[in-house]
């Protein structure tokens, strides 16, 4: 039974569809559209105006409403199948993990993240690497994997994007209430609420643990907004990234040890401590802690905790490494070195960086001495990050670097449009959900006819316009201006989206480089194109804001206007509606700094084909015929030349490849035949290769099953 602190506030449920509560409860339905579509056709307008969230709508649902559901037959219908599947789902007794690993009951993974990206109801994630946790989350309860997540619930979550008149971005922080969102106290084994500790300087700091069920796993988020923290560290955990430094260390140490201390109160045993990111890199200074009290040296301890640890390092730039200067180490660890065994320059040592900017205590390097186990999460990013932290490994080559590369992935039932998964369930055979990574059951895309196919996603298309339109309309009425009249984006025309964080590297204005080129090619006589864009920048980014303004005013130029837009608040619903409603997907970051990159494998999945830099993850699943690859796969050392060379590259593909390809040589029927052979192409070859199901299935292999002691290790 699920315990429900705030039971009272609900509308009263009528028996027959009581369980909708608990369904609410388990964020199995944020991949299940089915089982969303239970609660909006209740209430449509009710189901927006919660941003789709259950809990929050079945508090305000009026029960007239939900009488009327109840003494529906076709609902009761629809209800009924869903709760079977859901039944079936959490009961199944054959699994993945139970089929390829029958022996390994003892396994158990610990997975650390500072931010999860389930659903847009739950806004504790700000990009790709929170969206890539998620996705880790829900492939990992798909496929049973003995799992338990661990992160922050940050009441205020992280920022809501505003533009003003000038289209610059504002911050808007909306407190998550607790009753609104899927929280479920975590209780010890004697009934109790769990609250850990973690020593700061001079006080210790509280963090309450609340359970969220994702289909078959947990996910632990703490919160330290609770008595008896002091004012200051009951916001500690208000926001994401939010904060200074000094914020920054503590809330990674609440993470790292009180994460640790989180399970054990709990009772997990894990066997295998996966960081992703060096975020909850304290972990591992916790779990030596841990040994050495029982009398183990700190040299012996932090050998024996290796071999459990895996951490996977996420990015190549920089700023995205955390390091701590030395007397902020100094002032939260003066009393934990100690305990350790260990004097303050022994301390230091293990993470010390004097690479960049002075000595500092880098998070990356911990995790990695930290650990036997690490990866990058793409070809190219492994050979980068090699090439990055080689400092660490003296003697060794790049290539010999112990830092192997596994390429992201994602969670197919998430970012499928279920329209599509209709057709594709029609045409890949009953069990292709069972077999996701498999090429030869993506193989039978080239069966649906080419007609249905474009349908379904001309379909798509014209739902995303109506939500991008829906999107302005509302932005120019929160500033209490005119909706404009004219024509903005048009039915039919060639769509492209990009949509990423505003971060410089990515290049949001590469587009804009020539602008009168631009104009020709968007306005071009019978072979228009339209482009929608989306991203946040970095609260403190100031140059990322320039560029989400300079797209902003640009869009609003003649000769632009009405055919290219941008959309407020790229969340994981505006993801959702681009990923499967453009025509081409365009990525132009400035190499090597994409480490892989996800949106494209959404895109692709869908049906998008990318236009992309070679970077990231798309040298792996470019093949010549799934979409385009702007420039050369090569290094510049002059940043504008490359600008440059790219732009240029840019336009000539969208002219001559892109939109000639998407206009030319129409049926009688209007099907672009040549078009949609780029668009089953890009389905059958990153579909299989770029799911989730393939990358985890990647990660038990060569590092969670090694690190928990079966099999043995790579590299
Ligand atoms: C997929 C996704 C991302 C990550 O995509 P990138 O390709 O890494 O930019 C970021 N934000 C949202 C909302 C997403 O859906």
């Amino acid at each position: 039974m699920i315990r429900l602190e705030h039971e009272i506030l609900f509308t009263p449920i009528p028996e027959r569809i009581a369980r909708l509560r608990e369904l609410a409860y388990n964020l199995w339905w944020t991949w299940h559209p089915e089982a969303q579509e239970l609660y909006r056709q209740i209430d449509p307008d009710l189901w927006e105006l919660d941003y789709h969230n259950p809990v929050d709508f079945l508090r305000d649902v009026r029960q007239r409403k939900l009488d009327a559901a109840a003494a529906d037959p076709a609902y009761l219908k629809r209800f009924d199948a869903v709760m079977k599947a859901f039944d079936s789902y959490m009961g199944a007794k054959k699994t993945w993990f139970s089929k390829h690993h029958p022996n390994a009951k003892d396994v158990q993974i610990a997975y650390f993240s500072a931010e999860f990206g389930l659903h847009e109801s739950l806004p504790i994630y700000s990009g790709g690497l929170g969206i890539l946790s998620g996705d880790h989350v829900k492939e990992a309860s798909d496929m049973a994997l003995p799992f338990v997540a661990v992160g922050f619930i940050y009441p205020q979550g992280y920022f809501r994007q505003r533009l003003d008149h000038s289209g610059w971005q504002f911050a808007e922080y909306n407190k998550i209430n607790f009753a609104d969102v899927p929280a479920i106290p975590a209780l010890d084994p004697d009934g109790h609420e769990v609250v850990v500790e973690v020593e700061l300087p001079g006080r210790t700091i509280y963090a309450k643990v609340y359970k969220f069920r994702v289909g078959r796993v947990e996910l632990l988020l703490m919160d330290t907004d609770i008595h008896p923290n002091s004012p200051q560290d009951r916001e500690l955990s208000a926001r994401l990234y939010g904060g200074d430094q000094e914020m920054r260390i503590s809330q990674e140490l609440v993470l790292g040890i009180g994460g640790v201390r989180a399970l054990r109160r709990l009772g997990f045993t894990p066997t295998v401590w996966h960081m992703n990111e060096g975020h909850s890199a304290f972990l591992v200074l916790e779990l030596c802690r841990e040994l050495v009290a029982q009398g183990v040296s700190f040299e012996d301890a932090l050998q024996q905790i290796k071999t459990q640890c895996v951490f996977t390092t996420h990015t190549p730039v920089p700023a995205g490494n955390d390091a701590f200067p030395l007397p902020m180490i100094e002032k939260f660890f003066w009393n934990f070195w100690p305990q350790l065994g260990l004097t303050r320059d022994e301390f230091m040592q293990i993470a010390l960086q004097e690479q960049q900017w002075g000595p500092t205590f880098a998070m990356t390097a911990l995790a990695l001495r930290g650990s036997d186990f690490h990866n990058g999460v793409s070809k190219l990013h492994g050979h980068v990050a090699r090439g990055m932290w080689q400092w660490l490994y003296p003697g060794k080559s790049q290539d010999e670097v112990p830092i192997a590369s596994i390429t992201n992935g994602v969670h197919t039932a998430t970012w499928l449009a279920p329209e599509l998964r209709e057709l594709y369930n029609a045409y890949l055979g009953k069990t292709w959900e069972d077999n996701l990574d498999d090429p030869k059951v993506w193989k039978k895309i080239y069966q649906i006819p080419d007609e249905v196919l474009w349908t379904t996603r001309q379909k798509l298309k014209s739902q995303l316009l109506a939500f991008a339109r829906e999107r302005i309309a509302a932005h120019h009425r929160h500033l209490h201006q005119h909706v404009p009249t004219d024509p903005l984006l048009e039915e039919g025309i060639l769509t492209i989206g990009f949509a990423r964080r505003f971060a410089t590297y990515k290049r949001a204005t590469l587009l804009f480089k020539d602008i009168e080129r631009l104009k020709y090619l968007i306005n071009r006589p019978g072979k228009p194109i339209q482009f929608i864009f989306a991203g946040k920048a970095h609260p403190k980014d100031d140059p990322g804001k320039h560029f989400i303004q300079d797209v902003y005013q640009l869009a609003r130029q003649p000769g632009l206007a009405g055919r290219i837009v941008f959309l407020e608040e790229y969340d994981m619903a505006v993801g959702r509606a681009m990923t499967q409603g453009v025509d081409v997907w365009l990525n132009n970051p400035r190499r090597p700094y994409e480490a892989s990159g996800t949106s494209g494998m959404k895109a692709s999945l869908n049906g998008a084909p990318n236009c992309s830099i070679l970077d990231g993850w798309w040298p792996e699943a470019y093949n010549g015929q799934n979409g385009w690859a702007i420039g050369e796969e090569r290094e510049y050392s002059n940043q504008d030349e490359q600008d440059w060379n790219d732009a240029q590259s840019l336009y000539y593909l969208l002219e001559h490849e892109i939109a000639n390809r998407f206009y030319d040589g129409r049926t009688d029927a209007d099907v672009p035949t040549a078009w949609i052979q780029v668009c089953k192409e890009s389905i059958a070859s990153v579909a299989p290769a770029f799911s989730m199901r393939r990358m985890l299935a990647d990660y038990v292999r060569e590092l969670y099953m090694p690190a928990a002691g079966h099999g043995s290790a790579k590299g």
